[in-house]
């Protein structure tokens, strides 16, 4: 642990404000990063104050001038240099990954990767901040549109994806001219500091001020209700769960502020009677019990036809009692700890309303224990026999619960399917062309994702990233999600001697 904590250039306590360059002295509380590996304190962290946060809103604000003053192919190559910088560390930046969230190596490597990839994919689009050009009516005039920078942003993270979530945010907000104050969850510090380290390095390099990337950790929610009600932060990216989200998108609306939200999603596949069910069970094991469950897009329903749902839920029930369950940094290991023990009191909550609700637990959903599980975090995956219909179904249990629900025709699954009241991730497995397009089409899934043959989990950074309905409606990432970091100006240009009015208005004296 100590070695980790070092090649990140970590200590035992560490400033919970940095601007980039300079770490500051802050004045809070004392914060202990918990692994839920082990149950040991990994590091502390010293939390900011209110003096702190005004200090790092400051160098983001004089930051912004510089910063949006640079042409935005320069700001594309400082974000190359970051996302090189990830590449060097990320195998240690994966170990602390592990270490303070429980995720198991591979998928810690990917979440390094994502941020590597963004980084990639920023710089190119650096060069690509297109606006189009309109035909004006008037002779003699040209208009055309123009991408401005926004300002500083305020990005929220949530635990479960710590820094991958942040670098879709600050290398688009990079590249857009912005620069970036990033709240991380308390949960889990460390890697978030250890991050804008390796980042920090890159502006300093580079000799550009402080106050590009800031990052600063508060006691609880303190931070993260100041942010959003700052008025200099044009931009409130906010990902967590939906009853954040709504206080979020109060307190910003309030302000005529923009919010950009990723919030819960309540993630199902539709397997249909002639489906390639071994395809279909690798992506549901995946999508359910990857990251033990706490995926935003993480597989929480299958609604499967009644002709295959018994060969479906025992080829599934086969694949569970396969996983190995435990210490996430051992090779081997697919599934490790829950975030916290309140998690896992969270997920036994929701077993015990399933099963009043008139469910069954098909299999697993024991609490672990003994060596390592002593920790209370470890967990068996869950798979459930339940109807759409049941509260607790249509809710967000961020725990390794599957609830199967049997469906009779395609129309009926659909209905179940769109339920639910988020809209994040959604699947069809099908071989029937009919099918899959029905899915796709606008009376089929009502997601912002919507997957043929593939999981719910797993997106690639191409895409737009985000869900519909109480996920928020927000969109990271790829595609032209560029545009929400930044101000969009129609620009119209008199060459001609004339002064000539739109829609053929008369003003002359
Ligand atoms: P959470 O809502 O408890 O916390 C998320 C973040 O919001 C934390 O940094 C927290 O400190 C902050 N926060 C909480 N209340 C706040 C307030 N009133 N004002 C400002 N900030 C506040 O969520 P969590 O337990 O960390 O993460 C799990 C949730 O996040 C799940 O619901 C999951 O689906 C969701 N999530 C969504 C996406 C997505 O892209 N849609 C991605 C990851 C996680």
């Amino acid at each position: 642990m100590e070695e980790i904590l070092q090649k990140l250039n970590l200590s035992p306590v560490n400033s919970g404000a940095g601007t980039g360059t300079e770490w500051l002295e802050c004045g809070g509380d004392i914060l202990e990063s918990v692994s839920p590996v082990d149950g040991r304190i990994i590091a502390r962290v010293k939390q900011a104050s209110n003096e702190d946060y005004e200090r790092v809103m400051d160098r983001a604000v004089s930051a912004f001038d510089a910063w949006s003053g640079v042409p935005a192919p320069l700001r594309g190559e400082v974000v190359r240099r970051m996302g090189n910088a990830m590449r060097e560390r990320k195998r240690d930046l994966a170990a602390l990954l592990s270490l303070e969230v429980g995720k198991i190596r591979s998928e810690a490597e990917g979440e390094i990767q994502e941020m590597i990839d963004i980084a990639d994919f920023a710089t190119g689009q650096s060069r690509m901040l297109y606006g189009f050009t309109m035909q004006s009516e008037r002779p003699g005039h040209r208009m055309y549109e123009q991408w401005h920078p926004l300002g500083p942003i305020g990005v929220i993270t949530a635990f479960n994806f710590p820094v991958a979530v942040w670098s879709w945010n600050a290398m688009i907000a990079l590249i857009a001219g912005d620069t970036v104050v990033w709240k991380p969850s308390s949960k889990v510090p460390l890697t978030s500091l250890a991050t804008m380290k390796i980042v920090g390095r890159v502006i300093e390099e580079q000799g550009l001020p402080e106050g590009i990337l800031s990052v600063v950790i508060g006691r609880g929610r303190d931070v993260g209700e100041r942010l959003v009600v700052d008025r200099r932060l044009p931009l409130i990216s906010a990902t967590g769960s939906v009853a954040m989200g709504r206080k979020v998108a109060q307190a910003v609306s309030a302000r005529l502020g923009r919010s950009l939200l990723e919030l819960g999603g309540n993630n199902a596949v539709i397997v249909t009677p002639d489906a390639d069910l071994s395809l279909a069970v690798r992506a549901i094991l995946f999508g359910a019990v990857g990251t033990a469950g706490q995926r935003c897009t993480t597989t929480r329903r299958v609604i499967a036809h009644k002709s295959i749902f018994d060969s479906l839920a025992n080829a599934l029930v086969a694949a569970y009692r396969k996983v190995p369950i435990g210490n996430p940094l051992e090779e081997g290991v697919l599934m490790g700890p829950l975030i916290d023990r309140e998690a896992v009191a969270k997920m036994q909550k929701a077993l015990e309303a399933l099963k009043a609700q008139g469910g069954r637990v098909l299999y697993g959903g024991e609490v672990l224990s003994g060596g390592l599980y002593d920790a209370g975090t470890y967990v068996t995956p869950a798979i459930c026999e339940a109807r759409s219909d049941y509260p607790i179904v249509r809710q967000e249990t961020f725990a390794p619960i599957l609830y199967m629900i049997p469906y009779e025709t395609l129309e009926e699954a659909i209905e179940y399917h769109n339920s639910a009241p988020q809209g994040l991730s959604s699947a069809i497995f099908t071989n029937d062309l009919r099918e899959a397009e029905y899915f796709l089409s606008h009376r089929g899934s009502d997601c912002g994702i919507a997957n043929v043959n593939i999981g719910t989990s797993g997106a690639e950074i191409g895409g737009a990233f985000g869900g519909e309905k109480e996920t928020g409606g927000g969109r990271e990432a790829g595609s032209d999600v560029w545009k929400t970091y930044m101000r969009r100006q129609t620009t119209t240009i008199n060459w001609s001697g004339e002064m000539p009015l739109a829609q053929g208005v008369r003003f002359d004296v």
